[in-house]
């Protein structure tokens, strides 16, 4: 079975050459431009287009519909590339990577049919939305309602909060409520398929009842737009459950957190790519600067940060894969990709933190990489179930397995 076969640190032929492909893209498109798109918060737009030429946005789809049909390692390990460079690039294929995994596993064949061969083009993307504006970590208390009309569409009333992808995408998988009076409340949730026009503010026609407030502005995470979504009378046909009525209706809640997981590996590889360009950066910067009449790589207390980065990058990264792994191999993960995005997450903060040390008063200049780095790494934190909630996931797999 491909976990044995696979020592952790080796990669197939195919991975070496496309996390290769990868990072000679983000050296020579994205480190160079990131800096413009961040501090102008503008759409990486070329960027984007480009890995949609590269075939990006289609890695885990199958080829059947497009897609290369590769395996959640492989795609953590692209992710850890992109994020090396920009993790708002990574965030735009995260929720696109989200999406796609919720259609393959849950979709019936016409939804599949309808949407995955345009989604492993790019050229429809996808973003997914649980959160609102009064609950976040708590996912059962959504309110946002969709009820069914004489017609037999469902009309979806209510706002969601903090959509990444929210107004270029161009199809949200949205949870709402479709049971208010469900016991336990997440057995009354779906998730629908709610198609928008990609970039439009307000929609009209048959998407009318779906608009998108001006983005959230952010300390980080710039260029990716982070928006609420207003439904207000938006009218979703019934084929847009997610599933079909028959087989999705309820079932939204567990399908979300089922995508979650994976999700969790998708943030941990991001983690891993941040914590990697701040070790690089740390590398490079201590070897050029000089105090006391010697490189400040050759003081004990940096290369004491330069040895704790580079533990903690080896250790996440080893932590991501094995939940990869795991997950491909069809064996149980939820603990280990718990474990993976809790530790990846804080290692990709801590090492962006000593990095931002190491460059001294450098490192809150906008002329440094570092300081882009340090805005953007604590959103690793939040996303997908902040660190408490990661921590809650852990104890319970934990207490499940060695139940006494
Ligand atoms: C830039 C950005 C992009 C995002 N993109 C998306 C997206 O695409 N789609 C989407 O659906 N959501 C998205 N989110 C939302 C994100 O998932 C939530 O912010 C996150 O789940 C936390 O929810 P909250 O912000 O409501 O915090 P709360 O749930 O209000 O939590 C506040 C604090 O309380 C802690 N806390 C909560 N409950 C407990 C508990 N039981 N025990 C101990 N501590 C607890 C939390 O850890 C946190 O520290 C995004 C957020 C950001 C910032």
């Amino acid at each position: 079975m491909a976990v044995a076969a696979h020592p952790f640190l080796e990669k197939t032929d195919e991975q070496k050459a496309i996390t290769e492909m990868v990072r000679q893209f983000v050296d020579e498109q994205i480190i160079p431009t990131a800096e413009h798109y961040d501090h102008e918060d503008e759409f990486p737009a070329p960027i984007v287009e480009q890995m949609t030429q590269l075939g990006l946005f289609g890695v885990t789809i199958p080829e059947d519909y497009g897609g290369m049909g590769l395996d959640l390692t492989t795609y953590a390990m692209i992710v850890e590339e992109l994020s090396r460079g920009w993790i708002s690039i990574s965030g735009i294929v995260n929720t696109h990577f989200i999406g796609s995994y919720l259609l393959m596993k849950f979709g019936t064949d016409e939804q599949k049919d309808r949407y995955l061969p345009r989604m492993a083009t790019g050229e429809l993307r996808a973003a997914f939305s649980l959160s609102e504006p009064e609950c976040g970590s708590d996912v059962q208390a959504i309110k946002t309602r969709a009820v069914k009309q004489e017609d037999g569409a469902w009309q979806i009333d209510g706002t969601k909060m903090w959509v990444t992808n929210g107004l270029m995408s161009g199809v949200v998988f949205v949870l709402v409520r479709t049971d208010p009076k469900a016991e336990p409340p997440y057995r009354g949730m779906t998730c629908f398929i709610a198609e928008k026009e990609a970039g439009a503010s307000e929609n009209t026609g048959e998407y009318a009842g779906f608009t998108i407030p001006p983005k959230i502005k952010k300390l980080g995470y710039k260029g990716v737009e982070s928006t609420e979504l207003v439904f207000d009378g938006y009218r979703c046909p019934a084929e847009n459950v997610l599933g079909g009525e028959e087989g999705g209706l309820g079932q939204g809640f567990v399908q979300m957190m089922d995508a979650l997981e994976v999700g969790r590996v998708n943030v941990a590889a991001r983690g891993v790519g941040i914590a990697q360009r701040a070790l690089e950066l740390g590398l490079r910067y201590s070897q050029e600067r000089k105090t006391f009449g010697k490189q400040i790589a050759d003081h004990q207390a940096i290369q004491f940060k330069l040895a704790d980065m580079a533990t903690k990058v080896d250790a996440a990264r080893l932590l991501t894969l094995r939940a990869a792994r795991l997950k491909d191999a069809g064996e149980r993960s939820d603990l280990e990709a718990g474990m993976a995005k809790l530790f990846a997450s804080e290692a990709g903060k801590e090492c962006v933190e000593d990095a931002f040390r190491i460059h001294g008063g450098y490192g809150y200049s906008k002329e440094y990489e570092v300081e882009r780095l340090y805005r953007d790494a604590p959103l690793l934190l939040i996303g997908e179930g902040t660190s408490e909630i990661q921590r809650m996931v852990i104890g319970k797999k934990l207490l499940q397995r060695h139940r006494i």
